[in-house]
């Protein structure tokens, strides 16, 4: 284990207790990353509600979102949507699947969710995926890879994509990128409910978009507001402990070469 993979699964706990932190994951909802070397694979928690996942529940999963290795983790039902999309988008380094509160009236009235102040623009145009179009009645959950396709292919060259009576779903080239998009995604929806009820409200400007969102997802503007969040974890000290990532990473190290020689797999958290 390099350090800097460790030092990303650390940073996928960090975005994830960020966005349980600013109320856009509960129980429900998942965040992923693409496995830096190889671009067919990525890491996500096992099965459990977000805030709880440390680096050791980490899983590998390939593009079909199928363990690399054999695990005794239960897995997300909906984890298809991260390979899908992943297949879909060599761009996207990040995914976010989240049911928040802030968006889910947009879900349920197909009102356009559109950027309405400068720091959303992130969130671009958003697409709008109704389950029912190729699939019927469904347990609206994504557990097909053909359902993560149907999503996948909605969300297009977009970065995020609401999901009728469901909720959201958003990509990003990096965690922190990802990380800025989502809670702003989720804070310009409680805003444009908020501002609907004054009265009529508008998106930005095709040219607002493009200039504002080049500008917001530069390092300087995506790493202030990721200390800040930082800040506001550790203050609800729910941050996780960068000796605790490096530690899991060495007993992974060595439950590894353990494994390898038994004939039979051992449960094991990422490669
Ligand atoms: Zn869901």
């Amino acid at each position: 284990m390099a350090d800097d993979l460790a030092e990303l699964l650390h940073e996928l706990i960090v975005a994830t207790r960020i966005l349980a932190n600013q109320n856009v994951l509960d129980a429900f909802g998942h965040v992923s990353v693409r496995h830096p070397r190889d671009a067919q694979r990525y890491f996500i928690s096992r099965h459990q509600a977000p805030e709880l996942a440390e680096v050791a529940d980490l899983v590998e999963l390939n593009l079909d979102s199928e363990p690399v290795r054999p695990t005794e983790f239960r897995l997300y039902s909906e984890r298809v949507i991260h390979g899908e999309i992943y297949k879909a988008r060599p761009d996207v380094n990040a995914v976010c699947h989240h049911h928040s509160h802030a968006v889910l009236p947009f879900c349920i009235s197909g009102q356009q969710l559109v950027p309405v102040f400068h720091l959303p623009a992130v969130i671009g145009q958003v697409p709008f995926w109704d389950q029912r179009d190729e699939f019927g009645d469904t347990n609206m959950l994504v557990v097909k890879p053909e359902e993560g396709a149907s999503l996948a292919r909605a969300l297009g060259a977009n970065w995020m994509v609401l999901m009728r009576r469901h909720g959201a779903t958003v990509a990003g080239t990096s965690l922190r990128e990802l990380t800025f998009r989502t809670v702003f995604g989720c804070e310009n929806a409680a805003l444009q409910s908020a501002a609907m009820a004054h009265g009529h409200v508008d998106s930005l400007s095709p040219g607002e978009i493009e200039l504002s969102s080049t500008h917001s997802v530069r390092p300087p503007s995506t790493n202030r507001a990721w200390d800040y969040w930082v800040r506001r974890v550790e203050k609800a000290r729910l941050m996780p402990s960068k000796v605790q990532a490096k530690r899991s990473a060495t007993t992974a190290k060595r439950s590894k070469a353990k494994a390898a020689k038994s004939t039979k797999a051992k449960r094991r958290h990422w490669s």
